[in-house]
């Protein structure tokens, strides 16, 4: 029986049945990972780690500028200063350097993003934290299946957040998780997912009822969302297999095209197909004009991300400091390749040749 099917004729379509359990210890069990919990969105998954590290008025977390809007947006809710870091020169990763001028006896934790499921400095970024004693979060939603020198990203903060969002590798739909590595947050992550409440002892059966003991929310994706997620699961390798080869030949055949720099992979990175960016390089002008030129070769190609430090919320409630030089620049000179397991030879060949005549 379709999956979908049987969560819905099984009778228990709400939340933490046997899919959403299922999908959880599959990636316990593929990464070694202590705790996942499945949650509605990647930006739920971040709202818990916020709630779990709990920066509060006047504390300070630091969030990159060149990043989705959730992974500030989280700590923004819980009235914590959002304080934004410009990225590196080689990728729209965070600038250490640029972050280590942000700590201020105020910060509480640190946000890294993996840009395209590209590892940030990880043995960096985790001696400044223990150094300072700050939290670390990963806003993993693009990282799924990156790795850090032999280690999958998600394995390095206090807490990671990945997105199964239909735009991301592994998808259904709408939905998130929460990696829980530093133990003693397990407790208290469950009863936040489950609206604040201790259900969770009730369904082990180590409480008699259920009550409110902890703020929290509704984060818990409904059955027949995991029903969906686990479908995805059991392709897992195959589609993986063809984003990394689509991505690889991108890069190698995009080599040493003028006007064009290709995603830098530093040796601890290895890749995990989610997104091929270009940059171009501003001799070749306009980015506009090269988007329109793409598109009438029939080649859609996108930008990413308005930078945080420039956007009408962020410009007023984020402090800013120093210049965000370099995501200006990934903001005005990065473009996105279509990449997607659909894609046929023929037209990821036709793509790298209208990319390879220039404009
Ligand atoms: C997609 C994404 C999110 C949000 O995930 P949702 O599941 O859409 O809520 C957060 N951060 C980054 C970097 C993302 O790419």
């Amino acid at each position: 029986m379709p999956f979908i099917q049987e969560a819905i004729s099984s009778g228990k379509v709400t939340g933490d049945g046997p899919f959403t359990r299922k999908c959880e210890l599959f990636f316990e069990k593929r990464y070694g990972w202590g705790k996942t919990l499945l949650t509605s969105s990647g930006t739920d998954a971040l709202e818990m780690a916020a709630i779990l590290t709990d920066p509060g008025p006047g504390d300070e977390v630091i969030v990159p500028s060149y990043t989705f809007v959730s992974s500030a947006n989280a700590f923004a809710l819980r009235g914590a200063t959002i304080v934004l870091a410009d990225s590196e020169e080689s990728t729209p990763n965070m600038d250490m350097a640029h972050v280590r001028q942000l700590i201020t006896s105020r910060t509480r934790v640190i946000v890294v993003m993996h840009y395209g499921g590209i590892a940030c400095d990880m043995d960096k970024i985790m001696e400044l934290a223990t150094a300072h004693d700050l939290w670390v979060v990963e806003d993993a939603a693009l990282a799924l299946d990156g790795y850090y020198k032999d280690k999958p990203l998600g394995s390095f903060g206090h807490v990671a957040a990945f997105s199964f969002h239909g735009t991301k590798n592994i998808q259904c739909g709408e939905g998130g998780m929460l990696v829980i590595n530093d133990p003693k947050l397990i407790a208290r992550a469950e009863v936040i997912r489950e609206k604040g409440t201790n259900r969770k002892d009730l369904l082990r059966g180590l409480s008699s009822f259920y009550e409110w003991v902890d703020i929290g929310s509704s984060y818990l994706p409904s059955e027949v969302t995991a029903a969906f997620l686990w479908a995805q699961l059991l392709e897992f390798d195959r589609i993986q297999e063809m984003r990394v080869r689509l991505w690889n030949k991108y890069r190698e055949e995009l080599a040493g095209t003028d006007d064009l720099a290709l995603p830098e992979l530093a040796d601890y990175a290895r890749h995990n197909g989610s997104i091929f960016f270009v940059k171009l390089i501003r001799k070749s002008g306009d980015i506009t004009a090269k988007k329109k030129s793409l598109a009438a070769k029939g080649v859609l190609v996108e930008k990413h991300y308005y930078p945080l430090h420039l956007s009408k919320f962020g410009s007023q409630n984020c402090r800013l400091y120093g210049v965000y030089a370099n995501v200006d620049e990934w903001s005005n000179s990065l473009l996105r390749l279509p990449l997607f397991v659909e894609l046929a030879e023929n037209e990821h060949n036709k793509i790298i040749m209208a990319l390879k005549e220039g404009l």
